[in-house]
Parts: structure tokens; C-alpha cells; sequence
């Protein structure tokens, strides 16, 4: 069974192309600037061909259009027709609290997107054009959504998932705190369970997804207790690359009525100019942050220090939220790359029983392996595991279509022993 997954964002587009079973990763890639001019399209394939091309791309259709042509290209392509394509996977942000597991696409889930871009109006529209679009071309194959809040919404609890606001505003508005980012969460934490040599129902973690979006997760035996973001993609929390993560509420009020500014003019700087790049005066990669930082810029050194206070912050909140940790795991390109983010956000917390081996935290960079760069005594372990959300769509859509997905149960193949990660089979 041949599966496409799209990942349909704002300003890209992401697709990958599996063979199941034994999920083997064909090849992956991304369009991105999609609409903006200087489009680039990226792809990657496990025979080593590989792509970086400037793409003339003004709108998702273009780019969706690109991506099938790259896909079936003669040289590049792993497939001969797009009819070889059995299932597609597709990624949503926003389920609600209605889908809180993978699910088949049809007329109801297209409406519940509809209806849940309200609380996701950055990305649910564009996941909802992605889904229209491949089922435009691809109209006889099933099609499944996967979603970024499935994984925390289904399990956090009452007490850490309401706001302490007038309770009709849960009751007729949905306003609680869902939690993002969850295909990645619900990976690394069952990869960290498979590290410890534990069942995953015994063990307490910490996980923190850092990139431009960046998400802690509290996991409890094995399940979501807690997480950083709440009702939007943009408030509490992490300091992200330009959104602003935990902030006071009423600072919107009050940029709206004494700094002259419209609403959407302060959605604009919460969501868009504000994060590591608000702070820095313009830098979004922390890689530029840290060697501005080095060579003397003190926004920059402020921007790192702010980010890495509130990792610290995250890490502590949620280890006594727990009762106590296994383990702490660092994903994404933040968490994958920066050993400075993972020492500072573990600074000075050997009371906890968190500590680092410096010199295995400095050579875990880039998505080479999963490395355990705490010291062979601490208490506490610590990961970096490189995440790999396509995977969990990929085994979900599998599953679903083959009629034996069980979301409380299911067993991922990467929970099994020898499994090979996909990023080190291109
Ligand atoms: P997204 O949320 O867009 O998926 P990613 O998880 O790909 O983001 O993370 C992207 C970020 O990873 C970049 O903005 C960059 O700051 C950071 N990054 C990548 N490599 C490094 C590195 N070697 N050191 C520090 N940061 C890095």
C-alpha cells in the first residue's frame, strides 16, 4: 500500500510518500514561499535523488500541482501515475475536542474543520484547501486527517485543560486549552518509552518540540497531562519564532487602547513579530541568534536568554506537575541542533536529577540518531530524538483503512524493538 502524506501550512507544503507495511519511506520534500515569490521546492528521495529548485508557485494548488509532478517525474519520482497512490494522509491542526484521533475524511470531518478554523484560522483553511485539492485529483482513494491537537485533547484532564474564566466560555465557545504539536509529542514520548526499556504506560516525561513552533508537553504514563499551548496556536507558553507564547491578557487590550492599534494589527505583532524575533530586532533562526549573541549583540544574548529561561521555566512547572520525571526529550530543529537551548533549559536543575554530559549534548546535532546526552548517573534521562509526525499519519492511515486501529491501543512499529528510523534510511 502506497501512502502520500500532505501537510498543508500557511506558507508551504510538505508530502512524503510511504510503503506499507514495514513503513518505508520513499521520499519526502517541501514547497516553500508558497504565494510569496522565490518559491523552492525540496525534495528527497531513498534511490538519492534529491532536488532544490527555484518553482514558479503563486498558490497551494500550484504548489500541490508541483508536487505531483515531482512525485511521478521519471527521474526524481517514485511512483509511475498517481493512481499507485492507495490512501492519503493528510495534516490538520484543529479537531476540536470531536476528533481526537485519526479518522477517515468525509462530509462531517470537512465541516468540523470548517467549523474549527475559528480556533485555528492561521492553519486549518489551508489544511481544509489541501484535502479539497488531492481529493480533486485523487477522488477514488480514501483519505484520512490526522490532527495536531488529537493527541493532548483527547487526554488532558479537567484541571489542566480549563481556564479559570466564567465556565459558559468552555460551554458555548470552546475556549480551553487543547494543546499542539501532538503528532510529534506522541511520537518522541513513545520513542523515549522504547529508550528507557519501559512500557510506555509506566513513564512520566517531559517533551519539548522547539522550532519555529515550539510546544513542552507533559506526558503521565504515557499520556498528555498538560502542554504549553492552550486555546490558540500563539498564546502561553514557549517563546516561539515569532509568536509570543505566555503573556498577560490584558497587554492586547492594552496595545488597543493606548497604542492605537487595531485588532488585527495586534493579532499581526502577537502571531507574526513577535517571539525570538521581536525580541532579537529581526532574527528568526536561532542559529543567527546565537552567533550574534557570540559576537557581541545583546538583544540577541536578551533574545536567547529570554527563550531559554522559559524552557527552564517549562521544565521545572511541569516536573512537579508529574510527581516527578524519567525523562526529558528534545525534538525538532531547535531541540535536534542547539546543544546551548538544551543546556540552558537544563541549567542548574541537578536538584531535580537532571544532568548533562556536555560533551554528548555538544556532538548531538543534526537527525543522525537518537542520543542520550544526560551523564551516566543522572536520575533523570535526556534525549534528543528526532521526530517524525509523517510516520504517525502514515501508520494511523494504514491502520484505519485496514480496519484494526484502536486509538487507546495501538501499537506504532517505531514502539517496536530494531526499528530503524526513517530520516536514516535516505
Ligand atoms: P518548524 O516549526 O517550521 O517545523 P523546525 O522544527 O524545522 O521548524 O525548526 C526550524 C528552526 O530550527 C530554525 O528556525 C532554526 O532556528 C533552528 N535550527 C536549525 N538548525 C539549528 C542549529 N544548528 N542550531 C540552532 N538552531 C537551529
Amino acid at each position: 500500500m502506497i501512502i502520500l502524506t500532505l501537510n498543508c501550512g500557511s506558507s508551504s507544503v510538505k508530502y512524503s510518500l510511504w510503503e506499507m507495511p514495514g513503513a518505508k519511506p520513499l521520499c519526502q520534500g517541501i514547497v516553500e514561499r508558497v504565494g510569496m515569490g522565490d518559491s523552492t521546492l525540496t525534495h528527497k528521495s531513498v534511490s538519492n535523488t534529491s532536488k532544490n529548485q527555484e518553482v514558479d508557485c503563486p498558490d497551494h494548488e500550484a504548489a500541490i500541482d508541483l508536487i505531483f509532478d515531482v512525485i511521478t517525474d521519471s527521474e526524481s519520482g517514485v511512483v509511475s501515475d498517481l493512481s499507485e497512490i492507495e490512501v492519503v494522509a493528510h495534516r490538520v491542526v484543529h479537531g476540536g475536542e470531536k476528533y481526537t484521533h485519526s479518522v477517515i475524511i468525509d462530509e462531517d470531518v470537512i465541516g468540523a474543520i470548517d467549523e474549527f478554523a475559528i480556533l485555528a484560522p492561521l492553519h486549518n483553511p489551508n489544511n481544509l484547501l489541501g484535502i479539497r485539492m488531492a481529493q480533486k485529483v485523487m477522488p477514488s482513494v480514501p483519505h484520512t486527517a490526522s490532527w495536531d491537537t488529537a493527541f493532548s485533547a483527547a487526554y488532558m484532564p479537567r484541571h489542566t485543560s480549563l481556564y479559570a474564566i466564567p465556565y459558559k466560555f468552555y460551554a458555548e465557545y470552546g475556549i480551553r486549552r487543547y494543546g499542539y504539536q501532538g503528532l510529534s509529542h506522541s511520537y518522541v514520548a513513545k520513542r523515549a518509552a522504547r529508550l528507557l526499556g519501559r512500557n510506555r504506560s509506566e513513564v512520566n516525561l517531559i517533551s519539548l518540540h522547539i522550532g519555529n513552533g515550539s510546544t513542552v508537553t507533559a506526558v503521565k504514563k504515557g499520556r498528555p497531562y498538560d502542554q504549553s499551548l492552550g486555546f490558540s496556536t500563539c498564546g502561553e507558553g514557549l517563546v516561539m519564532g515569532t509568536r509570543c507564547g505566555d503573556l498577560d491578557p490584558i497587554v492586547p487590550l492594552f496595545m488597543i487602547q493606548h497604542a492605537n492599534m487595531t485588532h488585527q494589527e495586534v493579532e499581526d505583532v502577537l502571531y507574526r513579530q513577535s517571539g525570538v524575533f521581536g525580541l532579537s530586532g529581526g532574527y528568526i533562526d536561532r542559529r543567527d541568534i546565537i552567533s550574534a549573541a557570540s559576537d557581541g549583540d545583546t538583544r540577541a544574548q536578551l533574545t536567547l536568554d529570554v527563550e531559554c529561561y522559559r524552557l527552564r521555566k517549562y521544565i521545572g512547572a511541569y516536573a512537579a506537575a508529574l510527581g516527578g520525571i524519567d525523562a526529558v526529550v528534545f525534538t525538532a530543529g531547535v531541540g535536534e541542533n542547539s546543544p546551548l537551548h538544551r543546556q540552558l533549559a537544563c541549567q542548574d536543575l541537578d536538584f531535580l536529577g537532571i544532568q548533562l554530559d556536555r560533551k554528548v549534548n555538544n556532538s548531538a546535532v543534526g537527525r543522525q540518531s537518537e542520543v542520550d546526552i544526560s551523564t551516566v548517573d543522572s536520575k533523570v534521562k535526556v534525549f534528543v530524538i528526532p521526530t517524525d509526525e509523517e510516520l504517525v499519519m502514515v501508520e494511523d492511515a494504514a491502520a484505519i483503512i485496514e480496519d484494526r486501529f484502536d486509538p487507546d491501543n495501538f501499537t506504532y512499529s517505531f514502539e517496536q524493538p530494531g526499528y530503524v528510523p526513517s530520516y536514516l534510511r535516505f
